[in-house]
């Protein structure tokens, strides 16, 4: 069998691409402090799956915690996820987000060094493009992040691909996501955000289970149809079968030692803010209550991937639209109005 470690597996999109690797026939152990996430996502992963994912509990940035992880267990693969991922946060505390972010990913691929496991895929986003204005953005795009978080993901980016060039059989791939939303169709493992939800999707689906009064629409006076910005939106899916292509690949004949290619997961699609919510409507069959608002500080109007590249190197292109992603998210929402609590 061959072994994927998921780091941060626990979470939102590490849980879909742990129950992805398992339906795809890979063994997977997941690492995760629980910091942003439950149990109960890998407890749910294995009810709806045919194999259980092994567990460890522990912080990327405890080299000794990880050194007893690689030493015990046979890793063939790293899909690397675990992190903080909060932008507003990020300005606040940056210290703790270059910590995690980038001490603990240092301490991960020290660790990998150290037990000879020299194939990774890292979660990166397509925040490091900043505020590009050529649409839709390709991976050659200038890179530009304009918070913490997003210096923290080209950092580990770059790390990587210095890692990655030393030699020895290294084989990596940054995937640079663009907006993940949905859940798996079963409606058992979703995004639960703590606290207040800063994005579209979790804002609106925590409205129409009353949690939330309305969905304020930040602005609708932006160069589009119909004023309000557009997103490329990508069901967690699809996202989840992105990085199976990604294994695959790094584990092939395909795969050239010591590179590092970089990767948009996109669909190529943008929709308004307002076509996110007509499809939210629909979905759910109820009216949505919203209301017009000022712009949110830092919004640009349309962020869009070139998701050519993806198709090429991996045979992998998104298959879900938007109508599914609405479905499938309140579905989660529906059945688990609090989440995993
Ligand atoms: P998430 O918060 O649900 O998942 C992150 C996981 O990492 C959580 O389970 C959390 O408990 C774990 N974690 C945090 N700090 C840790 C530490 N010190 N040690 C061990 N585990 C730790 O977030 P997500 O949306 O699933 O994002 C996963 C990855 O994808 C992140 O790296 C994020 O930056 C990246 N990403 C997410 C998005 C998005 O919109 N969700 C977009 C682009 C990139
Ligand atoms: N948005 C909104 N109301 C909300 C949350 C988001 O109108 O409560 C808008 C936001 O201004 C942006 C789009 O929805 O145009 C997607 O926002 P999200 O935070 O999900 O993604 P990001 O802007 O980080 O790409």
């Amino acid at each position: 069998m061959t072994t994927i470690l998921t780091t941060g597996g626990a979470g939102y999109i590490g849980s879909h691409i742990t129950l992805e690797l398992l339906n795809s026939g890979y063994d997977v152990v997941v690492f995760d402090n629980f910091h942003n996430s439950s149990r109960k996502s890998i407890e749910r992963v294995s009810r709806i799956t045919n194999g259980a994912p092994k567990l460890v509990e522990g912080d990327i940035r405890d080299q000794a915690a990880l050194d007893a992880l690689f030493a015990s267990h046979k890793i063939d693969a790293v899909i690397h996820l675990a992190g903080l991922k909060a932008v507003g946060e990020s300005v606040a505390r940056p210290a703790f987000y270059y910590d995690v972010n980038v001490a603990g990913s240092t301490a991960l691929f020290n660790a990998m060094l150290k037990h000879g496991v020299r194939h990774a895929v890292f979660s990166s986003s397509a925040t490091v493009y900043g505020e590009p204005e050529i649409m839709p953005i390709e991976e050659t795009t200038a890179t530009a992040p304009v918070n913490p978080y997003g210096k923290t993901k080209l950092m580990v980016e770059q790390i990587l691909t210095d890692i990655t060039g030393i030699g020895e059989g290294w084989r990596s791939m940054v995937l640079r996501y663009f907006n993940p939303v949905g859940a798996h169709i079963s409606g058992q493992i979703g995004e639960d955000p703590l606290g207040f939800p800063d994005n579209l999707f979790p804002f609106i689906a925590q409205v129409a289970t009353g949690r939330r009064e309305k969905l304020n629409i930040f602005g609708d006076d932006y160069p589009t149809p119909d004023g309000t910005a557009i997103r490329d939106y990508i069901h967690v899916m699809d996202l989840a079968r992105g990085h199976v292509k990604a294994i695959d690949y790094l584990l092939s004949e395909r795969a050239e030692n010591n590179q590092t290619p970089i990767v948009n997961l996109g669909t190529g699609n943008g929709f308004s803010v307002k076509e996110v919510h007509a499809a939210w409507q629909k979905a759910c069959g109820f009216n949505i209550p919203a209301e017009i608002t000022a712009r949110r500080d830092g919004d640009v109007t349309i962020y869009c991937a070139d998701a050519s590249k993806a198709e090429a190197l991996l045979g992998w292109k998104a298959s879900q639209g938007l109508a599914e992603m609405c479905e499938d998210h309140w579905r989660w929402q529906k059945a688990n109005p609090q989440g995993y609590s």
